[in-house]
């Protein structure tokens, strides 16, 4: 079993979209292993996109994320890494296909409801980011 790791972020929080994207994660085969709801400092959250911070949106990114609380979840089944990003579809809304969570949820590129790990190396580094030392059943 491969696990990912997952954000339902602040905008789909705020609108009480929670309960409805952890239903289609369900009814699409992926365990919740972890999940936590959380508010994010603007420190943690520069933290964890540091990989971003030459991009023009670092900032308005990790203000968002900041700004109120979003669920961090550990997403488990075959192939979790790639069918969770199907999942939520294109980073843009726009451009997502319909029936992927950021085409249903997503208002705009930077209020894209979802987040998730987009290989190996980062599904591991994130999970250990936010779940380090905790009980993943
Ligand atoms: P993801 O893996 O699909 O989430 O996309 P990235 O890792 O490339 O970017 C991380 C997050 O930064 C995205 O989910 C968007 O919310 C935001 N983002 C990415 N590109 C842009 C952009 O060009 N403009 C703005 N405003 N936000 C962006």
């Amino acid at each position: 079993m491969e696990r990912t790791f997952g954000i339902i972020k602040p905008d789909a929080v705020a609108a009480g979209d929670t309960g409805k994207i952890l239903d289609i994660i369900e009814q699409n085969g992926f365990k919740v292993a972890g999940m936590r709801k959380i508010h994010m400092s603007k420190k943690t959250a520069q933290q964890f996109y540091s990989v971003h911070a030459s991009r023009p949106f670092y900032d308005a990114l990790t203000t968002f994320m900041s700004s109120a609380p979003c669920v961090v979840l550990v997403l488990e089944k075959d192939g979790a890494i790639l069918g969770w990003r199907e999942l939520m579809g294109a980073t843009n809304p726009d451009m997502a296909t319909e029936g992927t969570l950021r085409k249903l949820f997503g208002k705009s590129i930077d209020h894209n409801a979802v987040h998730g790990s987009d290989a190996k190396e980062t599904a591991a580094e994130e999970i250990a980011f936010f779940f380090a030392g905790m009980n993943l059943v």
